[in-house]
């Protein structure tokens, strides 16, 4: 049995390509999965589990069904789809997951995370990201009225493009020390996550051991997928 891992996909109705890709992987190769989790960002924007933007509920239905095959889904936070919750959960079946997350995978321990606390080189986005991940924040913003939410939703995507067009690579991708001291708290050497959209295997030594960073791509122009079973692992690009 397989385990597999995608994160990236930013699913949204104006880009229905990657959508449509995503239900075909929940309704063929997912279902003869031991588990799907998707480490963040499924969702291009995520204004509150009370959005009935038909778009949504597709995607969530195919997850559902996933879900009732028997196949376990787990979704993590990303720092677009940071307000999926309870309702999000069960209109699912999916099982929202703490970011980050230590999971056993076939004898070895792997940490989880979607990557956008590693970029602590970004002060700016961490600044943000603390602000928007605290409760009384959500709390506040989910109380607004949906039209008003998805108003300041796109308000905070162009911000978000102006600010990656302006910023340097090496601060948009994630910070080597950050990547070891968050390894070196959990005690592993393998640690999978996304957000930085450049799929890749790196392996360093961590304290003189092998170490290993899976990072996950995005699903913008082709799926991008981690298959991890008592074999090993594969990082798969899926074609479109
Ligand atoms: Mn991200």
């Amino acid at each position: 049995m397989t385990t597999l891992f995608v994160s990236d996909l930013h699913l949204d109705a104006a880009a229905p390509a990657a959508g449509a890709q995503f239900l075909h992987f929940l309704a063929t190769r997912a279902r003869e999965a031991e588990a799907l989790y998707v480490l963040g960002d499924l969702f291009e924007t995520w204004i509150g589990d009370d959005d009935d933007e038909a778009y949504r509920a597709g995607i969530c239905a195919g997850l559902a069904d996933l879900s009732a095959q028997g196949v376990p889904c787990y979704v993590m936070h990303g720092n677009r789809d940071f307000l999926l919750g309870r309702g999000f959960e069960t209109a699912s079946g999916a099982r929202l997951i703490a970011d980050p997350l230590l999971v056993r995978l076939y004898g070895q321990t792997v940490l989880l995370t979607h990557g956008d606390a590693l970029c602590t080189a970004d002060h700016a986005y961490q600044r943000l990201r603390g602000v928007v991940r605290a409760p009384r924040w959500q709390q506040r913003f989910l109380a607004l009225p949906l039209a008003v939410r998805r108003a300041l939703a796109e308000r905070a995507r162009s911000g978000s493009r102006r600010h990656m067009a302006h910023a340097d690579e090496q601060i948009m991708d994630v910070d080597p020390q950050a990547v070891h001291a968050a390894m070196r708290a959990c005690a592993v050497h393998c640690l999978v996550h996304g957000h930085t959209h450049r799929p890749a295997v790196h392996e360093f030594s961590l304290d003189g051991a092998a170490a290993r960073r899976i990072v996950l791509g995005a699903w913008h122009d082709a799926g991008s997928c981690l298959a991890w079973d008592a074999a090993g692992f594969r990082l798969e690009r899926l074609s479109r």
